[in-house]
């Protein structure tokens, strides 16, 4: 029996020529695809929180923007993406506060206003001026999934990199029933990068390390953006943002942040 190519697109291996991610064949009517004339579809069955966190998210989306987040673009994802269906069953009434939140093996999903602040902060990418948006992403730390969801509206190539390979299977369950052909899935060691998607316009860390992995700098595109918890001159963690010109790498580091220890190899 063949074996259905599941979504989103897959990558499964570090190292070598990665493999083309596969596209399933969504049939007609499906989300994402439009209906056959004719054909009625039926409406979707709303599930769990279903149709009302529509009203929950958009007030999310009003305190975000209330707190400053000024994109259009980042506040039109935040408030599609359904961050209930990326938490525990048990979290679900907590989804869209402005907390952090489990998502197992000791690993948090951060909290909206730190995801749309970094997504602003990527969309401000002297690349993505005028008009151009962000061509390829790198995220390192996959986690539940929810954030690479989030970006996946955001640029035309998500590539997240996950070294727990629970997390990377429990992102792709999640991610599956969006369809997201554009994000691509790899079970490694981020601080390695993703060298077969560089370079990219905007790289993205979920997780926060003592210093700046060279991979990074080196898989970054000029005029491209990278946005990384990272442990400043006074010992606390604080996010750090790298531009890359033609004339070199320009550093500024920002706000105080509490993410998850970056760590290396695959467990
Ligand atoms: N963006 C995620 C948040 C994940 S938390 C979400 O929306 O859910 C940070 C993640 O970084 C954890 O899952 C952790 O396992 C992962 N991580 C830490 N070091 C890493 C590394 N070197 N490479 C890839 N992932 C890493």
């Amino acid at each position: 029996m063949q074996k259905r190519p599941g979504f989103p697109a897959r990558i499964d291996t570090l190292g070598g020529s990665p493999a083309r991610p596969m596209l399933s064949k969504i049939p007609p009517g499906a989300p994402g695809r439009p209906a056959r004339a004719g054909v009625p579809v039926p409406a979707p069955i709303p599930q769990g929180l279903g149709l009302d966190s529509a009203a929950v998210r958009a007030r999310m989306v009003q305190r975000l923007a209330a707190g400053g987040i000024a994109s259009p673009a980042v506040l039109q994802a935040m408030g599609a993406v359904e961050r209930h269906r990326f938490v525990d069953t048990a979290l679900v009434n907590q989804a869209y506060e402005d907390t952090s939140l489990p998502i197992g093996l000791g690993q948090t999903i951060s909290k909206p206003s730190v995801v749309a602040r970094m997504a602003a902060l990527l969309l401000a990418a002297p690349c993505a001026q005028g008009g151009r948006g962000l061509a390829r992403i790198l995220e390192v730390g996959t986690g539940c999934g929810y954030q690479a969801a989030v970006l996946a509206r955001l640029a035309r190539e998500v590539y997240t990199v996950e070294r727990l390979r629970a997390l990377h299977e429990k992102a792709r369950n999640n991610l599956r029933p969006l369809r997201l052909a554009n994000v691509h899935l790899i079970l490694g060691d981020g601080m390695l990068g993703y060298a077969a998607g560089a370079p990219y316009d905007a790289i993205i860390s979920a997780a926060g390390g003592d210093s700046l992995p060279q991979p990074w700098c080196d898989q970054l595109a000029v005029g491209g953006r990278l946005v990384a918890p990272t442990v400043g001159p006074h010992g606390r963690q604080a996010l750090l943002v790298v531009d890359r010109t033609a004339q070199g790498l320009q550093q500024q580091m920002l706000e105080a942040v509490h993410f998850v220890p970056l760590k290396s190899g695959i467990a």
